[in-house]
């Protein structure tokens, strides 16, 4: 026998790599291209270091306060962690405790099989239909719990509210976690049923829309019950999840309702904008509701043009996966550079034209 005979083995999430250069357009973890609000820079250089001797306040309280009252929630109905990640984990080691396999569509978010595998949870991959969408009968079995991420990653693709209401309220027995981490350029947010469905649980982060990935900053919504249960999981893994520094900063961005409304828009027009481009240069995409593309050319691999933007410095993210590897996810930054990557596709794919490909 070995030490390594007791060593937990696991297969690690592969985050989108995080280039040291500053050069490159980076457009491969979905980041928003725009800084946090200025209040956010304010709050930090304001921050008092001498009260980081002191331990945090491991209840988040004003954090949770603000984002409770954001979402029209009480306090007893908010959970903060280190970005979403950390609160999805935390709800997957807390509500996903049957031995039935938890349910999740085939083509998602690639850290939740990460997590059910870390925490010993059986799982059933649901595949979604020829056009990415869910299918609702997939989630009316019996299961130990649903995990949705809406709008969906990496199609960008958002469900109908009514669809999900179905799921939920079919599921009174298990939890289900809507994953809403791009749920602000567009999507329609489950929010409003958290009063009527017990089991429902809403994770959203400040990592997209308000441009804090650096921060950490995750949060879930759910009945009181089941923020309570959460609570109890984290109180036994790490009472002081949240620093002093990443509290302040998040109540500050969460106060400034309006920039916060004038980014996301910003976003969403570019959205459209390259949308329209990116047809003219034949990509083909399901509707996106998020900030970013999820788009195939029609004659040219992915792989190709994966490799040639990242030998242009502009990375954005290729799966070699399968029904998704000739696809690429591209998220949208400033208009200046949408205009560069619409540029130097163009040029790229008349060249490769002219070459008689
Ligand atoms: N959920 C989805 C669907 C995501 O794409 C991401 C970003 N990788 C996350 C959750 C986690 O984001 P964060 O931990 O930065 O909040």
């Amino acid at each position: 026998m070995s030490w390594e005979d007791y060593v937990k083995k696991v297969i690690p999430y592969v985050a989108g790599e995080q280039p040291k250069d500053h050069n490159v357009i980076k457009l491969n973890t979905n980041e928003c291209p725009y800084p946090p609000s200025p209040r956010v820079g304010a709050a930090l250089g304001a921050f008092d270091a001498t009260t980081l001797r002191k331990y945090p306040d491991p209840n988040v309280s004003e954090l949770v306060s603000v984002i409770a009252r954001r979402h029209g929630l009480s306090d007893k109905q908010v959970f903060v962690g280190v970005g979403s990640d950390d609160v999805l984990s935390m709800a997957f080691m807390t509500f996903f405790q049957s031995t039935t396999p938890i349910l999740f569509p085939d083509i998602t978010y690639s850290f939740y099989d990460v997590w059910a595998d870390l925490y010993q949870i059986p799982y059933e991959r649901q595949p979604l239909n020829d056009l990415f969408q869910i299918k609702k009968e997939d989630y009316l079995k019996e299961n130990g719990g649903i995990v949705i991420a809406n709008p969906n990653a990496p199609t960008g693709i958002s469900a109908d509210r009514i669809l999900l209401e179905e799921i939920i309220k079919a599921n009174s027995n298990s939890v289900v976690i809507i994953d809403e981490a791009y749920i602000d350029f567009g999507g329609e947010s489950c929010v409003p049923l958290i009063e009527k469905y017990e089991n429902l649980l809403v994770v959203q982060t400040f990592s997209k829309s308000r441009a804090m990935a650096g921060m950490r900053i995750g949060y879930a919504m759910g009945s009181e019950k089941l923020i309570r249960y959460l609570m109890d999981v984290k109180f036994s893994f790490n009472s002081y999840t949240m620093s002093a520094i990443a509290i302040a900063a998040g109540v500050a961005s969460v106060e400034d309702e309006t920039y916060f409304q004038e980014t996301t828009a910003k976003i969403v027009a570019t959205r459209e904008h390259t949308k329209t481009q990116f047809s003219r240069l034949g990509f083909r995409f399901p509707d996106t509701k998020t900030n970013f593309i999820f788009a195939t050319h029609q004659y040219v691999p992915a792989q190709e043009l994966f490799e040639a933007l990242r030998a242009h410095a502009i990375y954005v993210r290729y799966w070699n996966k399968p029904r998704i590897e000739n696809y690429l996810r591209i998220s949208i930054g400033t208009d200046v550079e949408m205009g560069i990557v619409i540029e130097f596709l163009e040029n790229y794919l008349k060249n490769r034209e002219k070459k008689g490909h």
